[in-house]
């Protein structure tokens, strides 16, 4: 390979605040159009907006969780433009002092190697309306709803230290991590809390400068920005092969054919003609305000792994599995809580068992209503005996969407183990007296066998046997 990729991602979060960034509307999602606005996020002339704490917090909290220095002095200017969704035709942003800046994350890649990608800034905007066009061919009309207008929006810039795909997709999920860890955000980008912007340009490796950039956008999928970098890359290195000279351009991702297409040339780039906006204060703050946000934060996903390794005693991998999304981690600690003596193996049951019936039922894991406190108390009824842990796997695809007790769960379903021994040597007789060939493969020396003796006995009590209880009686007559 003679050419190397050098690649910038520009993401946009939807911040989860009950309200927009310069009024008090609500910023929920799926009402009638034009319902959730007011003078201010129609863009009426002369209104005054006033910054919603609450996003200044948020925004403070994500530069922190990114490893941002947080600006002490901060402002908002206006981006101007026109375009229907936007009235008053300027959108607020920030431009040249924006709230965060210099950060980093850190990633591992599959050959192991870390990997350190700069963040160049965080800044505060609104975002802007939506139109919706007529499906009526007939009728050429289109519609603004301004209901989305005014929802905070943060802008992360990372550096240009992407080298390929690989790096971009590691880059987005762990951002995503962390933002979500915080709660800050859905961070969802099916769903449009997460938006990303790829600049893609190659250059001859061991070059220094940097190559002309490609700016590709309508990328609604981590699995398409993979995509997308990997066809812009081969594209821009057969245009250099003809010896043509990339173009500075916008391209637009297709994800049905996969390709990108040119959307707008340079000469047609905007000139947003930035300037302070004469109605919003700076942001001034001062350490005091940024530390108090630091300590008021939810724990960030590599204190939690370090904490399950040390407090809970887990393996490092499913440390590292558990602490991939939120929600495991908050059913993982809730389960322990039950049942402290047992982590590994809830971690275990959590891993194997509950992720594989979500799968199999083709469930979320947020729609669990088995709540995580009963799968510690599964491991209190089998350490009691009361169940064994293959009762505990087989209930669980039919408990684990109802808000139900499994200790009576199991009583009602008669799953509670047989731990009565007459009972148990009753069946093992059974058993052996049915099969007297096994017996005396196992008398001459074939000690698998016992393995078949289980099966059956644990067949013939519906798994219903405590299996320590059939192991010793089993052996004890096998040895007579
Ligand atoms: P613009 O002024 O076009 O917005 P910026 O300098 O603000 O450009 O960079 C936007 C994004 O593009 C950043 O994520 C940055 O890392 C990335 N970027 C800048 N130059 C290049 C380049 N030559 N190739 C790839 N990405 C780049
Ligand atoms: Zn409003
Ligand atoms: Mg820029």
């Amino acid at each position: 390979m003679q050419y190397e990729a050098v690649i910038g991602l520009e993401v946009h979060v939807q911040l989860n605040t009950k309200s927009k960034i310069f009024c008090s509307c609500p910023t929920s999602f799926g009402e009638k159009p034009n319902t959730m606005t007011c003078p201010i996020c129609q863009g009426h002339p002369g209104v005054l907006p006033v910054l919603n704490k609450e996003v200044l917090n948020k925004a403070i909290m994500s530069g922190i969780a990114l490893n941002c220095s947080i600006s002490k002095f901060s402002k908002f200017d206006r981006k101007n433009y026109f375009y229907p969704d936007l009235p008053k035709a300027y959108q607020i942003s920030q431009y040249d002092k924006p709230l965060c800046k210099n950060g980093f994350i850190e990633v591992k890649k599959s050959n192991g190697e870390i990997k350190k990608i700069g963040i160049t800034r965080i800044h505060i905007e609104e975002d802007a309306g939506k139109l919706i066009h007529s499906e009526i061919k007939e009728i050429r009309e289109s519609y603004v709803d301004l209901n989305r207008a005014g929802t905070p929006l943060l802008e992360i810039v990372s550096e240009p230290d992407i080298r390929d795909a690989e790096e971009a997709y590691l880059y987005l999920i762990t951002l995503k991590q962390r933002l979500k860890f915080i709660g800050v955000s859905d961070v969802n980008m099916e769903e449009g809390s997460l938006r990303c912007d790829v600049n893609v340009s190659i250059r001859k490796k061991g070059d220094t400068n940097f190559g002309t950039k490609v700016e590709i956008k309508n990328l609604n999928s981590f699995s398409n920005v993979q995509k997308a970098i990997e066809y812009e890359i081969e594209r821009q290195i057969n245009e250099v092969e003809k010896g043509n000279e990339i173009e500075q351009e916008t391209r637009l991702f297709d994800p049905e054919k996969l390709i990108t297409k040119t959307m707008r040339k340079k000469e047609e780039a905007h000139d947003y003609r930035y300037f302070p906006d004469p109605d919003l204060v700076p942001i001034v703050l001062d350490d005091n305000y940024i530390d108090n946000i630091r300590k008021s934060m939810p724990e960030l996903p590599e204190s939690i792994y370090k904490r399950f390794i040390e407090e809970y005693k887990i393996k490092e991998q499913d440390a590292l599995l558990l602490i991939s999304e939120k929600e495991y981690v908050d059913y993982f600690e809730s389960a322990c809580k039950e049942n402290k003596n047992n982590s590994q193996k809830i971690a275990n049951f959590i891993i194997s068992e509950v992720l594989g019936v979500i799968k199999d039922k083709k469930m979320e894991f947020k729609d669990i209503k088995l709540n995580p406190s009963e799968i510690g108390k599964i491991f209190n009824l089998i350490e009691s005996g009361t169940i064994s842990i293959k009762i505990a796997k087989e209930i669980l695809p039919d408990v684990i969407d109802k808000d139900i007790d499994v200790e009576n769960y199991v009583k009602e379903k008669g799953l509670i183990q047989v731990s009565d021994t007459r009972e148990i040597e009753k069946i093992i007789d059974k058993i052996l007296s049915e099969n007297p060939k096994n017996v005396e493969e196992y008398k001459a020396g074939k000690t698998k066998v016992l393995g078949f003796f289980v099966g059956l006995i644990m067949k013939e009590t519906k798994g219903k046997a405590n299996p320590q209880l059939v192991n010793k009686i089993l052996i004890e007559k096998l040895s007579k």
